[in-house]
């Protein structure tokens, strides 16, 4: 029989990287779409930490160019796309509120036509986002909880989760979204907290700095590890049937308290070195997210395995590595 093939946008992202790893673990040929810009320096990093980037196949390509999806797609002929690309950082979106909505929202219908017209047989993979419940309409969050998104980001990627249900039921095509809950590991860009206060714990703790200046601490997020995240992409597509499903780990905290590990695990007084800088607080916060992932425990058997204590603790000291190894850059 031969290899499953896969096809992956936003490859070289944090969940794009442990994908690509968990379907070569499984046996599949593995295809990423690469937006290259003359800038873009080592784009490939993440895929070279995880010892991946010689196994992939890499396609040059971009969500906003049709006709560069179609060509790749027909070359391809993927049996699973898992449409992991987006503009993902809240903060940015609000300074690029269109072309957020270009890439995060059009770009995926973009993806889903290719996939309509060219090759109706392969299973489709939209990564939806927790932040689409933005302003929460229910203290625990699921798959029919209303959706009230905060942020240019939100809403696109909630246009992008209607338009594949749209393609699913009007098309009858295998689409699927993954409502995913915010979900870290030391791959995630240092523009998000978790991996700020990682780094930033790090660069304390090596002498390279004094202070880690951080937005609004009282924000509680449902934090998992991308590694686990992605196998529930995985396991959704190989579902008979196509559906909707949260990934979350039903467990929500402050950013305070994701803090204190960092802190705590390397021996350093959060009061001594965390200062609020309230240019870093947002025009509009999504204040708490809390997930209830039972529908994909009970249809896959999905549950988060790794807690936020042992992840923040795997960022801290992947961090210090890395700055041993690079210095302050
Ligand atoms: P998001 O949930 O996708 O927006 O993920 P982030 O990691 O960017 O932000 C999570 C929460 O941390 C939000 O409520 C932010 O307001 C809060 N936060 C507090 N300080 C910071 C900061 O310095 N940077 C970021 N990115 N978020 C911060």
């Amino acid at each position: 029989m031969s290899k499953k093939r896969a096809l992956i946008t936003g490859v070289t992202g944090q969940d794009g990287a442990y994908l690509a790893q968990l379907l070569l673990q499984e046996g599949y040929s593995v295809h990423g779409i690469v937006r290259r810009s003359s800038h873009a320096g080592v784009f490939d990093h993440r895929l070279r930490w995880l010892k991946i980037a010689e196994a992939i196949e890499l396609h040059d390509g971009n969500l906003l160019d049709l006709s560069s999806l179609a060509r790749i797609v027909q070359e391809v002929q993927p049996d699973e796309v898992y449409n992991l690309a987006a503009q993902s950082f809240v903060t940015a979106s609000w300074q690029q509120p269109i072309l957020t909505g270009e890439i995060t929202g059009l770009g995926a219908v973009n993806m889903l036509e290719c996939v309509r017209t060219l090759r109706p047989q392969a299973r489709y993979y939209q990564a939806s986002s927790s932040e689409m419940f933005g302003l929460i309409q229910e203290d625990v969050q699921s798959e029919s909880t209303p959706f009230y998104p905060r942020s240019p980001y939100g809403a696109a990627k909630l246009y992008a989760h209607w338009m594949t249900i749209n393609y699913r039921e009007s098309f009858g095509l295998h689409a699927s979204n993954g409502i995913l809950f915010n979900h870290e590991s030391p791959l995630r860009g240092v523009e998000f907290v978790t991996r700020k206060v990682t780094d930033g714990v790090a660069r304390i703790k090596l002498g390279l700095a004094r202070e880690l200046r951080l937005g609004n601490i009282d924000a509680k997020r449902d934090w998992g590890h991308a590694r686990d995240y992605v196998k529930a992409m995985w396991m959704m597509l190989q579902q008979e049937k196509p559906g909707d499903y949260v990934i979350a780990t039903g467990r929500t905290s402050t950013v305070r308290a994701m803090c204190e590990i960092a802190f705590r695990h390397v021996g350093l007084n959060i009061d001594e070195h965390l200062v609020i800088d309230p240019k870093l607080f947002r025009p509009a916060e999504v204040d708490v997210l809390l997930g209830d992932p039972s529908k994909a425990c009970a249809a896959f058997g999905w549950k988060a395995e790794i807690s936020l204590e042992s992840m923040i603790e795997e960022m801290v000291e992947a961090d210090i590595a890395r700055l041993r190894i690079t210095g302050a850059n």
